[in-house]
């Protein structure tokens, strides 16, 4: 080690990429479409990164003790370690220049696939609603260290007078959330090449010394996950092997290893163990440890970065003091990295003011930071006022109108187990089977067409007041007219309006929901370039009127086919909104439910016959603790089917998830009881058929046959393809065919192309079967 610089005393773990007006969106779809060069992407990247390092020290971090994190990424901070250690998947070969390195061009071609070349897959990052891409190791992989863009960037803020903390993904959740390449044989685990990969996290190191930086911070929120293949015991000896090597290297950084999402529990005494100088603590999740001794720091994160409620400021106060209780060094910090929520309150201008009084996003959450190291160094009395102030707010936030809603609570107290069920799977399919007499193998979509400039821009006009809501009506309805049109000429079974008139799929609900709130500049990266702007849920939830009813009818009325009505289900509003914590979730969960109930029941009601509800979050939320799975799977299970349940056996009942490896959760979608369900699975190439053939999961199921997150046009044998793999697995009356989400981030001409493939190749595999009969 070359330096010894005590550990800042207040830091955050991350800060949103995507900058304040979603600069970073812009320019990266600018480069895509060849409107900016490479050159010109970096200097807005550059102009980001400016300033956000000059907020961060307006906020209260200091300029030149490593508080400021240097975590900087184009699309994915999974792609960026990839691109580093030299991961790149073969098919990609070709995007690794002569130098060993890839360039911006060749870096995203990986994220987003080319030609055949399929991109890598996408995943949930822990419990949260961002998507990593999974890199992909094998015997082959040339690990080796590729890139110095880590170390650029630090040189960059040191040449602005900002000496920085660069941040990394550890080795340990780097490979363990890897998989196996295409190349590796059957059952290889990419840990085998830990030893390689810790060589080239070796030269990183040094390479950060020699450039000055002083603290290096290694994320290994792995260590504190139970959803992983790999043994325990195996998991906490690599880990111990791992630091014990990168303790070990002569000249470095101090290395500070951080553990957001949960508590260590028995992978702290590892790393206690370990030649490391740091060690961060989730304590929202996660609690004070007792009994321990260190000389290391112990960097306690109580500000929650996960969430926008201001929070108890005195409780995290006071964690911090009993963590300093073990005669350790104590730092402050976040909980997770803040890009899990927006930049910053001060840009909401149309949020109540007693709600923004509550709430807390990424600049106030720095502030809180500083704050409570202010009270660290200076002791509790100099901060009395601020931890005051945001006891006054949770006060008030008690007792505030709409928070607690008498009906509601009423409604919700009154349910028996009968409101959870639905009558045998068997008269429901005889019933449903005469109701809608659909051909062998159904064809639908998810649910959205692409959103078209015109359609966000009618959007717009509305929100502006330009147009009435009476012409935006119209101008969707025209939307809805070509949509159906086009279904038919395509020749899908089951038709959808399409959701021209849904800016996002929670966000819609929230809007025609009490209880929540809706933001104007509240965006979180989701993946890569893709942003979402979560809704507030602050009070008990209800439904005024019906949501949906007009437009589901309005579309059914122009086709004779059967029309889908399309719904959001509680569990992904819950995990696509930041929600109220001073309730347990299940309760909340079920007033989101009774809302989606009487949806349910008005769309029943005027001859709607087939009701998707999308549960695409439902894993996303799975706790990381084995232990509170059970408890999870049964709620969020509970208020699918309390949406769902009030129906007659004739209605029939759709959900759908993506984004996710379902294999763990695959009983609990069995749960759900829903008649059919569509799943992500050709991004895949259907890696979920195995599991649903395990399960012996009895009603209709869909899994995706066209990868809807790449420009990709799959061709009618590769539809075919799958679809035989699906067929061959799963009992054939059960299977329905459909992309893996829905279509409204993609263009119309791949659209139509992609659709009339999977049409074709679904005519194909009905006349081979007709034929075989
Ligand atoms: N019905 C939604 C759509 O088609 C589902 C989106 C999702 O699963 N993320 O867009
Ligand atoms: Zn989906």
């Amino acid at each position: 080690m070359t330096t010894h610089s005590p550990f800042p005393r207040g830091t955050v773990l991350g800060y949103p990429r995507i900058g304040r007006r979603r600069e970073l969106k812009k320019a990266v779809e600018a480069f895509w479409v060849g409107k900016i060069s490479a050159d010109q992407l970096e200097a807005s990247a550059a102009e980001l990164r400016a300033a956000t390092r000059e907020r961060l020290a307006s906020l209260g971090l200091g300029r030149d003790d490593s508080s400021i994190p240097e975590g900087f990424s184009f699309y994915d901070q999974m792609l960026d370690t990839a691109v580093t250690v030299g991961a790149v998947p073969s098919r990609f070969a070709r995007v690794v220049g002569a130098d060993g390195t890839v360039d911006l061009a060749g870096y995203f071609t990986i994220a987003r696939g080319e030609g055949d070349d399929v991109p890598a897959e996408m995943t949930k990052w822990f419990d949260s609603n961002y998507h990593y891409l999974v890199p992909e190791i094998g015997p082959e992989t040339d690990l080796h260290f590729a890139s110095d863009r880590l170390v650029r960037e630090f040189a960059e803020a040191k040449a602005a007078g900002f000496l920085t903390r660069p941040v990394i993904v550890g080795p340990i959740t780097f490979l363990l959330l890897s998989k196996a390449s295409e190349q590796a044989p059957e059952g290889y685990d990419p840990l085998h090449r830990l030893d390689d990969l810790i060589a080239v996290y070796e030269g990183l190191l040094a390479e950060l010394a020699d450039a000055g930086a002083e603290w290096v911070q290694l994320d290994e929120p792995i260590l504190v996950s139970e959803s992983v293949d790999v043994d325990r015991a195996v998991v906490l000896e690599r880990t111990a092997h791992a630091y014990r090597q990168l303790g070990g290297v002569d000249a470095r950084p101090q290395l500070f290893v951080s553990a957001p999402y949960g508590s260590l529990d028995d992978a702290l005494p590892v790393l206690l163990d370990a030649p490391i100088e740091a060690i961060g603590l989730d304590l929202v999740k996660g609690s004070v440890p007792a009994g321990i001794t260190t000389g290391k720091t112990l960097v306690g994160g109580v500000v929650d970065g996960h969430n926008i409620w201001r929070g108890d400021l005195a409780a995290g106060f006071d964690k911090l003091t009993s963590l300093a209780g073990s005669g350790a060094p104590v730092a402050v910090a976040t909980s997770t990295s803040l890009f899990h929520v927006p930049h910053d309150v001060a840009d909401e201008t149309l949020l109540p003011a007693r709600l923004v009084s509550w709430l807390a996003f990424a600049d106030q959450k720095v502030a809180q930071v500083a704050t409570l190291a202010k009270g660290l160094a200076e002791g509790r009395l100099a901060i009395r006022d601020e931890l005051d102030a945001a006891s006054a707010a949770l006060a008030d936030r008690q007792s505030a109108p709409g928070v607690r809603d008498g009906a509601v609570r009423a409604r919700e107290a009154a349910l028996t187990d009968a409101d959870f069920s639905r009558g045998a799977y068997g008269v429901r399919l005889a019933a449903q089977d005469a109701a809608l007499g659909l051909p062998f193998l159904p064809t639908t979509t998810i649910g959205s067409f692409p959103q078209t400039g015109d359609i966000r821009r009618e959007r717009a006009r509305l929100v502006k007041g330009e147009i009435s809501h009476d012409e935006y009506v119209t101008a969707m309805q025209e939307e809805i007219r070509r949509v159906v049109a086009l279904q038919e000429e395509i020749g899908l079974d089951v038709l959808v309006h399409g959701e021209p008139e849904r800016n996002d799929m929670v966000q819609y609900f929230a809007e025609n929901l009490d209880g929540f709130e809706v933001t104007e500049n509240g965006w979180v990266q989701s993946y890569g370039s893709r942003c979402t702007r979560p809704s507030l849920l602050w009070g008990d939830v209800s439904r005024p009127a019906p949501i949906t009813v007009s437009w589901s009818t309005f579309t059914q009325s122009l086709t004779s086919k059967p029309v889908k009505g399309m719904l959001t289900g509680p569990v992904t509003i819950l995990a696509w909104s930041f929600v109220r914590d001073d309730q347990p979730l299940r309760e909340t969960a079920n007033q989101v439910a009774l809302a989606l109930r009487d949806e349910i029941a008005d769309l029943e009601a005027a001859g709607i016959g087939i009701i998707q509800v999308d549960e695409p979050a439902l894993r996303e939320l799975l706790p990381l603790k084995t232990a509170d799975q059970a408890d999870y799977l049964d709620w969020s299970v509970g208020s699918f089917r309390l949406a769902t349940a009030g129906v007659s056996d004739r209605t029939q009942i759709h959900t759908h998830l993506c984004y996710s490896e379902f294999g763990v959760v695959i009983d609990a979608i069995d749960r759900l009881d829903a008649d059919v369900t569509s799943i992500e699975a050709a991004r895949s190439k259907m890696e979920v058929v195995p599991d649903i053939q395990q399960a012996g999961f009895a009603r209709g199921i869909g899994p995706g046959v066209y990868d809807i997150h790449s420009p990709r046009v799959p061709s009618t044998e590769e539809v075919e393809g799958l679809l035989e793999i699906a067929l061959g697995a799963i009992p054939n009356r059960q299977v329905w065919v459909n992309p893996d989400c829905g279509l409204k981030t993609r263009g119309y001409d791949e659209t139509v192309a992609s659709l009339s493939n999977i049409v074709a190749a679904t005519r194909h595999v009905r006349e081979r079967a007709a034929a075989a009969q």
